[in-house]
């Protein structure tokens, strides 16, 4: 045996107890966030866009990528990308953006810059992970409210009570809402933005299938700014998120920006899609009709309950059967959706499946239905 290996085993539980000693015991809980394997299945589980581009597209999109130069670093400030996000969304000229590496590092921007000792983030549960996680990496306190039961509505009266009882430095409102799909209701969210002098970050990444925005009245409160991502457009490769506020928040959130966090490749090419707009807009749209067909066949299950969704996924219960059952009934039938039950006591037996392409829903009822079949009572 070389001496290397004989000391090994000494080496390992010394570095642990030096990662004892150094990291925060909240930091070493957290486990890497993990991503199952979808290798040769229907992959229903991460709210992709399910289209691809056309052969034109892709040469037209190929062509300007061509001569993109890759020993140079990438324009710090994205100009041309963000000259092309201002124009798609209608917003004005000089609007300040804040890019990031998909809206999961503007998040961790956020909860980075606003981390001072005695500060908390607060969000409603169940909602979005990347809220929590990234809370307690900085190193705060993570405060979450309790969505009312079934109807996943913002409980109104709670929310405010936490919020003037906290009064939390950063609010987050995914609207839609990830994983129940609904939107709060706009007048609670305004009196919660007068009621906290913390910044409200509205989280708006399923905005090309909601129907609603907060784009145009962010600008009636001074502590509120929009969070949008390219990802379930269907750009989820490319990884680009911007947030969209007055220049007093976004400038502080540029100091902790790494200066080259979007590559060249990202902002050539999503400023290329931005271009073509109207191809993701009429796939978002379809993906709207296919979810409102979707709903209607998981309705029509018996011992299934599906909640209406403005986002392009589909919460929804299996109470006869129980979600791990319907989860490996699906796996073993080569369809992968995201089993909720055991992340909160609101989505018992829940599961969230994305909505796909006609073929790709079908797979999914047809799979959904044996299994059913197999293992109900
Ligand atoms: C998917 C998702 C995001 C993350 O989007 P990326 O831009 O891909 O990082 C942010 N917020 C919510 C609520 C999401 O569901």
């Amino acid at each position: 045996m070389s001496n290397r290996a004989k000391t090994q085993p000494a080496a390992d539980a010394n570095a642990a107890r030096r990662v004892k000693q150094l990291v925060r015991p909240e930091f070493r809980e957290l486990t890497p966030y993990s991503v199952t394997d979808a290798g040769g299945m229907v992959k229903l589980d991460a709210m992709e866009n399910p289209y691809s581009w056309s052969e034109d597209m892709r040469a037209e999109w190929l062509a300007r990528l061509r001569d993109t130069p890759l020993n140079r670093y990438p324009d710090p400030q994205a100009t041309e990308l963000k000259g092309r996000i201002r124009e798609s969304e209608g917003l004005k000229r000089d609007q300040p953006l804040v890019l990031g590496n998909g809206s999961d590092e503007l998040i961790q921007l956020l909860s980075t810059v606003f981390a001072r000792p005695g500060a908390a983030v607060l969000s409603v549960t169940p909602s979005f992970v990347m809220y929590w996680r990234c809370a307690v990496a900085s190193g705060v306190e993570f405060v979450e409210v309790p969505l009312e039961r079934e109807s996943f509505a913002l409980d109104a009266e709670a929310t405010l009570a936490a919020v003037k009882h906290r009064q939390p430095s950063l609010v987050f409102f995914a609207y839609p809402n990830n994983p129940t799909g609904n939107l709060f209701d706009p007048d609670a969210m305004a009196a919660l933005v007068r009621e906290a002098r913390g910044l409200v970050v509205i989280d708006e990444a399923y905005a090309p299938f909601a129907g609603d925005t907060w784009i145009a009245r962010w600008q009636e409160f001074d502590n509120v700014v929009v969070m949008r991502t390219l990802s379930k457009l269907g750009l989820a490769g490319l990884r680009l998120g911007y947030l969209v506020g007055a220049s007093d928040w976004t400038d502080q959130l540029e100091k902790l920006r790494l200066p080259y966090n979007i590559n060249v490749l990202t902002q050539r090419s999503a400023a290329f899609a931005l271009e073509q707009r109207e191809v993701f807009i009429r796939q978002c749209d379809e993906i709207c009709s296919q979810r409102e067909a979707l709903t209607t066949a998981l309705a029509a299950i018996d011992g299934v309950r599906v909640w209406p969704s403005r986002a392009n996924f589909l919460l929804f219960r299996a109470t006869a059967v129980g979600a791990q059952s319907i989860y490996d009934g699906l796996k073993l039938r080569k369809v992968l959706v995201k089993n909720l039950n055991g992340t909160d006591p609101a989505l018992e037996q829940c599961l969230r499946v994305t909505v796909g392409t006609v073929d790709e829903n079908a797979a999914f009822m047809a799979a959904l239905e044996q299994t059913i079949a197999k293992t109900g009572v």
